[in-house]
């Protein structure tokens, strides 16, 4: 049998991942200055891991329910009381329909597997073929392709030269075939941090056309203290901004978050999901007969990471932005992150190379970031994580910078 004969016109239409591509190609060099990691370098903290190896060891290795165990959603629900204000109704659904107990009129909430899974997820209980879905360009790499696969069609919204999705921008690209806009703050590839403006906007906007806003917040507890600002329900209190944070803001807003950044914990594929009940019990539903559950254990974990204070590995983060922009910010153009562990760095224009050009040059000089037109139909930035080593990051800014100051 030729199996590559069966192979979907779905998956043809998708290539293998840039970032994957420069993995690859970092994977010859022999210790190389690695600055294309898009997950935290610090050891899990302690009792994180404990607690899910005492899960392991107390037998919680079997199926979850699908929307994730109790005591882990009455932990996030208290989590999204205190910061977003809402009230989740928390009540089990009844097992294998996705609807049953609960008050349609409260926000939803269901555990996920990874931030991801709860994007795919979404995209699948809302979009019909052809339906549209409108992102920021730079994008996270997944926004395209998870719209394909469920047949839509991604719109890119393009957001330079400042990286910033507003609602002015997304507004012109609106069709009757849009049913949602994604905003993702912090965000991945650039760091860039929404404005408590900018959020309110682009609610307002999503809620006067009748579309769901996304907001992919997997970075949210990596937002620098000099990018939060007050909170809009609790003035004074600053906090990462957030369309969320809107009085009835969850009938309009699903929000994504996860553990995996915040914790350190990618591979243990947790993330969340509150926001308007009828799409979360779709997601439910969905979920029960793909990803089944989120991992159990690790659900056990996820709770004693709710608990665990992360400022100390955050200022850090911050220290090493700061250093970034010490280094960059004299040679070339970068907007400075506010959050996340990314800088998207502009290539002089005067060196006259695209980004995967300057990128096979820093290769060559053993530095690995990876080329813009991975996250972006340009080919003029690159991705910097500074979710790198001491020596990393020393010596490959020292490349980079060397590299365009000339
Ligand atoms: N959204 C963004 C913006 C991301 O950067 C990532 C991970 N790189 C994800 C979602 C997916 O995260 P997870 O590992 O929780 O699936």
């Amino acid at each position: 049998m030729d199996a590559s004969r069966l192979i979907s016109q779905r998956a043809r239409a998708i290539n293998a991942s840039g970032i994957r591509k420069v993995f690859d190609l970092g994977a010859k060099l022999k210790d190389p200055f690695n600055l294309s990691i898009g997950q935290p370098d610090f050891p899990v903290p302690e009792p994180i891991r404990r607690a899910a190896v005492h899960a392991i060891e107390t037998n919680h290795n079997g199926y979850t329910v699908t929307q994730g165990i109790a005591p882990l959603r009455e932990r996030l629900a208290a989590h999204l009381k205190r910061d977003l204000g809402w009230d989740c109704d928390n009540r089990p659904l009844a097992a294998g329909t996705g609807t049953g107990g609960g008050d349609p009129s409260r926000p939803g909430l269901t555990v996920t597997s990874g931030t991801s899974g709860a994007l795919l997820l979404a995209f699948l209980a809302i979009l019909n073929p052809g339906d549209e879905v409108i992102f920021g360009d730079p994008y996270f790499v997944m926004y395209p392709h998870i719209a394909r696969m469920a047949d839509a069609k991604p719109v890119l919204c393009d957001t330079y030269p400042d990286l910033r999705l507003t609602a002015a921008r997304a507004e012109k690209l609106i069709t009757p075939k849009t049913k949602m806009v994604l905003l993702n703050t912090p965000s991945n590839p650039a760091g860039v941090v929404a404005t408590n403006k900018e959020c309110r906007d682009l609610l307002d906007l999503c809620r006067s056309k009748g579309i769901l806003l996304i907001s992919d917040e997997i970075y949210d507890e990596f937002t620098y203290d000099d990018a939060r600002e007050s909170s809009p329900l609790e003035p004074g209190v600053r906090r990462c901004p957030s369309p969320g944070r809107y009085p009835g803001a969850a009938e309009t807003v699903l929000l994504v978050r996860g553990f995996g950044k915040t914790y350190g914990v990618t591979g243990w594929r947790l993330g969340y999901a509150a926001g308007p009940r009828a799409i979360i019990e779709e997601m439910n539903k969905l979920q029960q007969y793909t990803f089944v559950c989120a991992p159990a254990p690790l659900q056990h974990g996820a709770i004693a990471a709710l608990d665990y204070d992360m400022t100390e590995h955050i200022s850090a983060y911050k220290a090493r932005r700061d250093k970034v922009m010490e280094a960059l910010s004299p040679v070339t153009e970068v907007i400075s992150p506010g959050g996340a562990f990314y800088a998207f760095v502009k290539v002089p224009e005067k060196m006259g190379m695209t980004a995967t050009q300057f990128v096979t040059a820093a290769l060559e000089k053993n530095v690995l970031v990876i080329p813009g037109n991975v996250f972006s139909a340009r080919d003029t930035h690159f991705r910097l994580s500074y979710a790198a080593s001491e020596r990393s990051l020393s010596g490959g800014l020292e490349v980079l910078a060397e590299m365009m100051k000339g």
